[in-house]
């Protein structure tokens, strides 16, 4: 039986330093706001040193999100008290009216901010996991935002200041957690776990909601062609690319002292969520050699002997599932100067470990001296 609940759930706020994930969805599953849509209830006294109220800051980091995906997100000038409780299941934390609003405060609810957060968001309202539906997918109907009233909030475009948090860029990242969002491994991305320099939403970003919202074509990333080693069709979807500046631009030619990261996010059927799995990634050189990584990161000529296909992840799999193919890759390093990388990505599920689940299409990534 499926347990229907209504709860809160902490999210990852802005912490100060830790790990990421790829584009990654809220909690690895399929959570997403009904009809593309949802109001927030705003009204904040505070106004910026260059004039400008944290009203208008919230409505451009709205809009920022909505300029680039179908969802629409209105802001409603009205302050309600993200602690009201109005309906009869108690959350873990804050309150749940069905009214997404939001507040500068020095707790959460009367539950202290953790360590050095700055915000977080409470998106709530979806089913909670169980063990007979165990990767759910619901709608979010509710996503309070706290802003930790300890922390100095100003608004600025640029580089991020250590005298004050800029709360537009923290609204953007929290409002994207709202949406169905979970964390990215790129440092640049918007997504990501810490404040950087970036304001708003990065293709990475725009993917996870492309795929959480089930218009995968609005994900710039989007390999094409998922296929099977069976023949049989798949709707899995793969994502990657390559980048020089940690998630800002994606492009497919490098110069051999460039510093490049390929990533990937692997989204699994349906029926593979939950399932023990590993990612698979193969390198093909121009001279059509293959390499194939494997789970210590180093990339192995493949041939008969290596096969099975090596494993580059060994891992429960989520809904979407990211990996770092290469981090930081400088050709000239390694001596080399002109080489064309064509990387394929695939999974494969324990269960049926001779079938592969790819994308025709690699991550093209070209290097000249
Ligand atoms: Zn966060």
């Amino acid at each position: 039986m499926i347990r229907k609940t209504t709860l809160s759930i902490l999210l990852c706020g802005l912490c100060a330093t830790s790990q990421g994930n790829a584009f990654t969805l809220l909690f690895g599953h399929k959570y997403r706001l009904p009809n593309n849509h949802i109001d927030f209830y705003v009204d904040l006294p505070n106004v910026a040193t260059d004039g400008t109220s944290f009203n208008v800051g919230f409505a451009r980091a709205a809009l920022e999100w909505q300029s680039q995906t179908r969802i629409t997100i209105d802001v409603i000038n009205q302050y309600i008290d993200p602690c009201t409780q109005t309906t009869p299941q108690q959350g873990l934390l804050g309150g749940l009216d069905g009214l997404s609003s939001v507040d500068i405060t020095p707790d959460i609810c009367g539950v202290d901010f953790f360590g050095p957060l700055a915000a977080l968001a409470l998106p709530t309202g979806f089913r909670w996991p169980t063990e007979a539906d165990p990767y759910p997918i619901g709608d979010i109907n509710e996503g309070d935002i706290f802003y930790n009233s300890a922390k100095e909030w100003d608004i600025y475009g640029g580089p991020a200041r250590h005298e004050a948090v800029d709360f537009q860029r923290v609204s953007v990242h929290e409002i994207g957690h709202v949406l169905g969002l979970g964390h990215s491994v790129f440092t640049s991305t918007v997504m990501y776990e810490s404040v950087n320099d970036t304001t708003t939403a990065m293709p990475d970003d725009l993917c996870g909601i492309a795929i959480s919202y089930g218009v995968p074509e609005d994900c710039s990333l989007l390999l094409d062609d998922s296929v099977t080693l069976s023949g049989k069709s798949t709707d899995a979807l793969f994502t990657g690319g390559a980048s020089t500046d940690h998630g800002l631009s994606f492009e497919a030619e490098f110069l051999s002292t460039n510093s490049i990261d390929v990533i990937t996010t692997v989204v699994v059927e349906d029926a593979h969520i939950g399932e023990e799995g590993r990612l698979h990634v193969v390198v093909m050189l121009e001279d059509g050699s293959l390499f194939a990584k494997d789970v210590e990161g180093g990339f192995n000529l493949l041939s008969e002997a290596t096969m099975p296909l090596p494993t580059a992840e060994l891992k429960t799999l989520d809904v979407a599932n990211e990996h770092l193919i290469f981090q930081d890759l400088v050709a000239a390093d390694l001596g080399i100067t002109d080489i064309e990388l064509l990387v394929f990505v695939a999974y494969s599920i324990e269960a049926d470990p001779s079938e592969l689940y790819y994308s025709s299409t690699p991550i093209r990534v070209s290097i000249t001296e």
